[in-house]
């Protein structure tokens, strides 16, 4: 059974057990990966997997508190017919060497904050430094579309969610009432 994915909220509750847990800064992963680090990919692969609608999984989302994200690295259409399955990669401890060009503003959705978007402000390119699920040390370049997924996968390992980024949020009618009220007690708070 594929772990099940945290959330900061479901229909009118807020999760406190699961917040806590999604906003912890995670760990590095030990190196050379140890049995525990490997059990982990594979459950994060696992719970990436069986969410069709997923862009991008970060470890903390399924409650483990280490460095390692997955995501989707083309077809991001799901109606395109070169998309695969197993077109997902996944990184440890992965670390921005550099970002580069003007941020650009985009609306981003995250599985652990169900139902809203946040625009939120990315490097349209950047490069990261990390190791593939095999332990490989790998550097890589990311633009665009894949630099955004990145960057949103890697605040999951700082505990930051996109409801903590600034931009304008956007939120389904009929919902309203409930998330008002979320984000008022959140500035109280
Ligand atoms: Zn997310």
């Amino acid at each position: 059974m594929p772990k099940r994915i945290l959330t900061l909220w479901d229909n009118e509750q807020l999760n406190e057990a699961d917040a806590r847990t999604l906003r912890a800064r995670c760990a590095e992963a030990p190196y050379p990966f140890d049995k525990v680090t490997k059990e982990a990919i594979r459950e994060l692969a696992e719970a990436f997997f069986a969410r069709e609608d997923a862009v991008g999984l970060a470890a903390p989302q399924i409650g483990i508190g280490k460095r390692i994200i997955a995501f989707r690295c083309r077809g991001y259409d799901d109606k395109d017919p070169e998309r695969k399955k197993e077109d997902c990669e996944i990184l440890v401890n992965p670390r921005i060497t550099q970002k580069r060009g003007d941020l650009v503003v985009g609306e981003e959705g995250c599985l652990s904050c169900p139902e809203l978007h946040v625009e939120i402000e990315r490097y349209p390119e950047i490069k990261v430094r990390a190791y593939d699920l095999e332990g490989r040390k790998v550097s890589k370049r990311y633009l665009d579309f894949a630099a955004r997924v990145v960057q949103h996968e890697m605040d999951h390992l700082e505990g930051k969610l996109i409801v903590d980024h600034e931009g304008a949020v956007t939120v389904p009618k009929k919902r309203q009432e409930f998330f008002e009220k979320l984000f008022q007690e959140k500035k109280e708070a």
